[in-house]
């Protein structure tokens, strides 16, 4: 898949579609490929293996989720982890 140091992932649709929407289609494939933290064990293992379906890489457990991202409300673990953003 190309990739360019400016758009990463989105570099696979060249010079099309222009900058705005490429920006965009990259938000999303991040969000795709991260991983997030699993409800059951804890750990930061799940991974998206279909449209809203997602898996924990430890423990296994399959679950429902939103399409492109672990859950529409919540940040990614590694975001909520950096961001500094504490649950009480
Ligand atoms: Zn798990």
């Amino acid at each position: 898949m190309p990739r360019t140091k400016k758009i990463g992932s989105a570099g696979k649709f060249g010079p099309r579609y222009g900058t705005k929407i490429r920006k965009l289609a990259l938000a999303v494939d991040k969000k795709l490929q991260q991983r997030y933290k699993c409800p059951s064990c804890g750990a930061v293992k799940v991974k998206r293996i279909g449209t809203s379906i997602w898996q924990c890489g430890r423990c296994g457990v399959k679950f429902a989720g939103a399409a492109y991202s672990l859950s529409a409300l919540a940040p990614p673990a590694e975001m909520k982890a950096s961001g500094g953003v504490e649950e009480s």
